[in-house]
């Protein structure tokens, strides 16, 4: 039987106005019930219904920045080091604290978030792992309006000439040709290309004259393990994929124009596809899977679903005014969950 391919997990924005009229949190802490009375107005929200029930992996509310990672990525990070792929992202409204959850405030380690955590952990659990050796290696991808940059570039070792870039994937998995690849011999060196990555991330959408929200970042840490046992010579290689996605708000469908609908349509357009993918892997096989639709599911293409480990984040304000987004993220994070429902229809009619 077909199986949830993904991890979901909520997390709310801290909020002194959490509508709790409106959103009730289950004692399981599981499960969401939105409730939207008849005689509110709450935008655009669906009007034939007025309650919704959803039932995730996890729900988080003020959780610390070390309880998020502990639930949501620190068993992707285990599963990495033994060699297999895995992929955290992070899914919500702009503003609702995705690059909180996946980088953090930068000048505040004690708030860090799952990026520098997860780097932390690599280095601990290798000097735990005694029969293992890893290489470690950083890759920084912007996805911006379907066009792929590199947002460690500037790192001293790469030549500053690479504007071809173009996702390859072949027997050895996904790669991305041009993107430059970063040796890490330790955590200090690791977070270091990481600040690196940041910082051309905030100049390049100054220059771009964009929002970081309008796009799409995959931290890689790349993972080459080598078992040190003679009678077990192993050979592993692997990686995290640490996510943090475009906003997801829908805009208005007067007002946007230009560069900003633009944006909008190839961002609707790449979360989509995402969407079907993640289904598509729950209930098809591997080769059926429409990951070539966008770049970013081609990006993710061997870090998705089967024996990857994939975390959603549901990123939500907890506030009454901003419900209606809030639903459109549970709805999505919850479709996730679901078994496609012609996999049931042909369980029920073959005897
Ligand atoms: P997004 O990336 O989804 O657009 P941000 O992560 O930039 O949203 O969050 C928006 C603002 O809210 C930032 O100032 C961020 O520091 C703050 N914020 C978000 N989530 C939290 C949280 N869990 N705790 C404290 N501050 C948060």
């Amino acid at each position: 039987a077909a199986q949830s391919a993904v991890q979901v997990f909520v997390r709310f924005r801290p909020t002194p106005s959490f509508a709790q009229e409106v959103i009730k949190l289950g004692g399981d802490g599981k499960t969401i019930d939105v409730h939207i009375k008849k005689d509110e107005k709450f935008g655009v929200v669906n009007n034939k219904r007025s309650d919704w029930s959803f039932k995730v992996n996890g729900v988080l509310t003020d959780a610390t920045q070390e309880a998020v990672y502990s639930s949501v990525a620190k068993s992707v990070v285990s599963k990495a080091l033994d060699g297999y792929n895995g992929t955290v992202m992070c899914y919500g409204q702009t503003g609702a604290g995705k690059t909180y959850t996946t980088t953090g405030p930068l000048k505040n380690y004690q708030h860090r978030g799952i990026i520098p955590r997860a780097l932390q952990q690599v280095f601990k659990e290798m000097e735990e792992r005694s029969d293992q050796s890893v290489i470690v290696r950083i890759s920084y991808l912007e996805i911006y309006n379907e066009s792929l940059s590199d947002l460690l570039a500037s790192a001293p070792d790469v030549p500053a000439s690479d504007s071809q870039m173009s996702i390859v994937d072949d027997a050895q998995g996904v790669s991305v040709k041009g993107l430059s690849v970063h040796l890490a011999g330790n955590e200090e060196q690791a977070l270091n290309l990481f600040f690196e990555g940041e910082t051309n991330r905030i100049i390049g959408s100054h220059i771009l004259n964009k929002y970081s929200s309008r796009s799409h970042c995959i931290f890689t840490i790349h993972l080459e393990s080598h078992s040190r046992t003679l009678s077990d010579a192993k050979y592993t290689v692997s990686k995290i994929n640490l996510v943090d996605l475009a906003g997801s708000e829908r805009l208005g469908k007067t007002g946007s124009e230009g560069q900003v609908l633009k944006e909008a349509t190839y961002i609707n357009k790449s979360l989509t596809f995402l969407e079907q993918a993640i289904i598509a892997l729950a209930d098809r096989k591997r080769e059926h899977v429409p990951f070539r639709q966008s770049k970013l599911t081609h990006a993710l293409k061997d870090s998705l679903g089967g024996t990857c480990s994939t975390v959603l984040v549901a990123n939500v304000y907890g506030e009454a005014s901003q419900v209606d987004e809030t639903l459109s993220t549970l709805r999505f994070a919850s479709r996730m969950k679901f078994i496609p429902v012609e996999s049931v229809v042909m369980e029920l009619y073959n005897p």
